[in-house]
């Protein structure tokens, strides 16, 4: 039903292969950067899911410059997955937290191939000003450029609950200069931040009126050495159920328009330090329950979106 695939949702790695005729991989890079909410500029904690490479990132390379992951990445990506073409993924961190002139000179340097075809760079929206989105509107002619901004929930409470260190106003002034400029936008959520499922629709529907270029759909897990698997060994937390994890992300697909592209549905790569919830581990299992959940629903995205 989308990008000439049998799946229900508008699934990014297909849109891509649309775009480009070929399989196109993203290369996660590390960079070096840190973060506001973990340095002591906004506060030490960090949010309470975020461990020590950044959370949630398969970048944790900065021993090599960023022209030895590039070749890293090409080297890896085509034995394993036949790829083609490349995009530079800015993903540990906040990768937009230094000044504008180091900026320049990391991501040029990402951009070190020809087989690169976009930028996409994943940070805070507490994290950008008119000069550096000047910089990243900058590469849009000449490569396809993303930038992630890590939202979570569009509910004030919950940002605080989670120690997040900014408001949902703070992500829209942002989100907007960012459109204003032609970049495109993912949108990064987090299910199971102890919402209702009312609230998790918000979300959903909210994002769908803003008509976000793409959506990354986490859910909360806790990660070793983070205060959630401290609050999880005290016993004060529980998570969703594999199932109830479905049914929401079916239900939030349902609300996106169909141009929304879905960049991810379950965590990557967790399965070494993570402590719960278990089912998270089989990423694969849990997409196809996606699938079949939407199959059985004879639902896709889009299908409540007015
Ligand atoms: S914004 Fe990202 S890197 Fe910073 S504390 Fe939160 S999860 Fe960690």
């Amino acid at each position: 039903m989308f990008n000439g695939t049998d799946k229900r949702y508008n699934q990014y790695s297909a849109y891509l292969k649309n775009k480009f005729g070929v399989k196109v991989y993203k290369i996660t890079l590390d960079a070096g950067f840190s973060c506001p909410n973990r340095d002591g500029t906004i506060s030490t904690g960090g949010c309470i899911f975020c461990d020590e490479g950044g959370s949630f990132s398969q970048a944790h390379s900065n021993l090599l410059s960023i022209e030895e992951q590039i070749e890293e990445g090409v080297k890896t990506l085509s034995a394993r997955f036949k790829a083609q073409k490349f995009m530079s993924y800015f993903q540990a961190y906040s990768n937009t937290y230094k000044p504008v002139k180091e900026l320049e000179k990391i991501y040029n340097a990402s951009l070190c191939r020809d087989d690169i075809v976009g930028l996409s760079i994943g940070t805070r929206p507490d994290c950008i000003d008119d000069e550096k989105l000047d910089l990243i509107a900058g590469y849009k002619d000449d490569y396809y450029t993303w930038i992630e901004y890590g939202l979570q929930s569009i509910h004030d409470k919950t940002l605080r609950k989670i120690n997040r260190g900014h408001d949902f106003d703070c992500f829209l002034k942002a989100y907007e200069k960012t459109k204003e400029r032609g970049i495109n936008v993912c949108v990064h959520v987090i299910f199971g931040l102890w919402e209702s499922h009312d609230e998790i629709m918000q979300t959903a529907q909210k994002l769908a009126q803003l008509g976000v270029d793409g959506v990354k759909i986490h859910m909360l897990c806790a990660l070793e050495n983070t205060k959630l698997a401290d609050m999880y060994s005290r016993g004060e937390i529980d998570f969703m159920s594999e199932d109830e994890y479905i049914q929401t992300v079916c239900d939030f697909l349902e609300y996106l328009p169909k141009t929304t592209t879905i960049h991810r549905l379950a965590g990557n790569g967790l399965k070494k330090n993570l402590i719960a919830p278990c089912w998270l581990g089989a990423k694969m299992d849990c997409l196809n329950k996606i699938d079949r959940e939407l199959m059985k629903r004879n639902s896709f995205q889009g299908i409540k979106f007015l």
